[in-house]
């Protein structure tokens, strides 16, 4: 990749990154986003997002991401996807991503490296993982048409995912490790309004089992330890997430969790490096939050930028 030292560089592509870089591009900061994957992260495998201002009968999340990357893009925003950033050495007036297939110069740095789901790390996992066991209903509910699947997990996430599921599978049994569900009041309320939707209380997933594809799952009742073994076609897995921040955990301060810390700024202890969205240490994890820390990001490396004079107040090119 060319020498050129970048103003700045985002690392994450989901609402966060995506949001830092429109911000940054309209203010003619000279910009540039790796993705590891495609542009999105986790909120294009949700449904439908209802909790974004200005979309009053909600939006499916693939399509909201398309529109803030459309919109970035119109004010010039350079993205690379499967570029996956491994590691950020710092320079002290410039950092340098290393990238799988060479490096990239830049003043200043906002992570934006998002979350992926957290495994369960029980017998079956990795052998059915594509082959009846899933981490996004989004993507894989049509396959389960007419079939009975099981949900793991009560947050948000995986409430949200078994109200997908009830659309397409003929049953969804919602296995949750307590009594009650952690997710939010009205998707509760839906939830067990749902004729499709059945709960197994205080349980948790111990096995998954089948064939060439899944064919049951071996639940543990927590308070009797009593075993039982249920007809499944389909698993999907939402027991939270872990942050993607592993490649700066020696440079960043990290969280017990792994979540990187900043000020309210978005700012991190080391001077050009910024933070924004779920994988920063903040207590919501929500589209609209990571958007508004990108925002956030994005004038703090702005203003980053006119205090070492790289740029001027007010706009204007690099001077150095
Ligand atoms: P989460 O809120 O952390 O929920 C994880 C769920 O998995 C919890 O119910 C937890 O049980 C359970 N769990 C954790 N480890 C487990 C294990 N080893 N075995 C069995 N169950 C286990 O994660 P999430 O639902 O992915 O949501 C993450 C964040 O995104 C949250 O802040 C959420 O509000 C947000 N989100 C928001 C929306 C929305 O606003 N529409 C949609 C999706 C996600 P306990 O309840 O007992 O801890």
């Amino acid at each position: 990749m060319a020498d050129q030292v970048r103003d700045v560089a985002i690392i994450g592509g989901g609402p966060a990154g995506l949001s830092a870089g429109l911000y940054l591009c309209r203010s003619k900061v000279d910009t540039v986003l790796f993705e590891q994957e495609l542009t999105g992260g986790q909120a294009v495998y949700s449904p439908l997002i209802e909790n974004y201002p200005g979309f009053p009968d909600g939006i499916p999340g693939a399509e909201l991401i398309e529109k803030i990357k459309t919109q970035a893009e119109r004010f010039g925003l350079e993205t690379t996807t499967f570029a996956r950033v491994e590691g950020i050495e710092d320079g002290g007036k410039v950092r340098t991503l290393l990238l799988e297939n060479g490096q990239v110069t830049a003043r200043a740095v906002i992570i934006a490296s998002g979350r992926s789901p957290r495994k369960m790390g029980i017998p079956g996992e990795d052998e059915y993982t594509g082959r009846g066991i899933s981490y996004c209903a989004t993507c894989d509910a049509p396959l389960f048409r007419e079939k009975v699947v099981m949900v793991i997990g009560g947050g948000d996430a995986a409430v949200e995912e078994a109200l997908h599921l009830t659309r397409f599978a003929s049953k969804v049994i919602l296995v949750h490790r307590r009594d009650e569900l952690r997710a939010s009041a009205y998707l509760k309320e839906r939830a067990h309004a749902e004729p499709k939707l059945e709960f197994v209380w205080n349980s948790v997933l111990a096995e998954v089992k089948g064939d060439k594809t899944v064919q049951a799952a071996v639940v543990v009742n927590k308070e009797t330890d009593e075993q039982t073994e249920i007809s499944v076609s389909g698993v999907f897995i939402y027991v939270g997430n872990v942050p993607n921040s592993s490649f700066v955990a020696d440079l960043v301060e990290l969280d017990d969790a792994g979540y990187i810390k900043t000020d309210e700024t978005m700012a991190t202890g080391v001077p050009g490096i910024f933070v924004a969205g779920d994988v920063r240490a903040n207590q919501f994890k929500q589209v609209i939050i990571s958007a508004a820390e990108g925002a956030l990001a994005a004038s703090s490396a702005q203003r980053y930028l006119e205090r070492i004079g790289a740029r001027k107040a007010y706009g204007g090119a690099a001077v150095w």
